[in-house]
């Protein structure tokens, strides 16, 4: 975890099932804006590539829109028209350094961006990023997802947050 995160979320959300997960990933879509970083934080299976697919489907309007893993290529870069989206699988991610070269700075400058297993590069991430943690209890399909924000990702995602959760109840 980012040395600055904080222990205590802002925001914790009960997911019961996949299609609750497309809707949260839906409604963060709609408040989405250049310069966001979204770190998706949890195991094997919690539902980070889920969410990820469903959150660019939404913005790109598509939801036939092609999202492979970016395992490999540890960036995959949608340009959606209002906003470029990239998403990062830092998994294989050798060096923390190596988040430099593929660009995350220039990336999340005038775009946004997604990051599967942040955990292999805290320290390479903007200040200002918005860690969701999802986390599953056990077999079935009930997730946990916690929103944490460090004071630089407060004043950047607090607001529209908090609007999103109001209008979720
Ligand atoms: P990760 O990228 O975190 O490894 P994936 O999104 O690839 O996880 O896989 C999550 C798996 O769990 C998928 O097979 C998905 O269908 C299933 N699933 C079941 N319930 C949920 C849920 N509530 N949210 C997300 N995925 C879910």
């Amino acid at each position: 975890m980012a040395q600055d995160a904080p222990s205590s979320p802002f925001k914790t959300v009960e997911i019961a099932d996949e299609d609750a997960m497309v809707r949260l990933a839906e409604d963060i879509a709609a408040i989405l804006k250049p310069g966001d970083v979204i770190a998706l934080s949890g195991d094997l299976g919690a539902g980070k590539s889920t969410f990820s697919r469903a959150l660019l489907r939404s913005f790109a309007g598509d939801p036939e829109l092609e999202v492979p893993s970016p395992t490999f290529t540890l960036v995959q870069t949608y340009d959606l028209g209002r906003l470029t989206i990239s998403h990062f699988d830092l998994y294989r991610l050798e060096e923390p350094e190596e988040l430099e070269e593929l660009g995350l700075d220039e990336l999340a400058e005038t775009g946004a961006a997604l990051i599967e297993w942040p955990e292999r590069a805290w320290d390479g991430l903007p200040r200002d990023h918005l860690v969701m943690r999802i986390s599953h209890g056990g077999e079935g399909d009930q997730r946990t997802v916690e929103f944490l924000l460090s004071p630089e990702a407060a004043l950047r995602w607090q607001t529209r947050l908090l609007r999103t959760f109001r209008i979720r109840g």
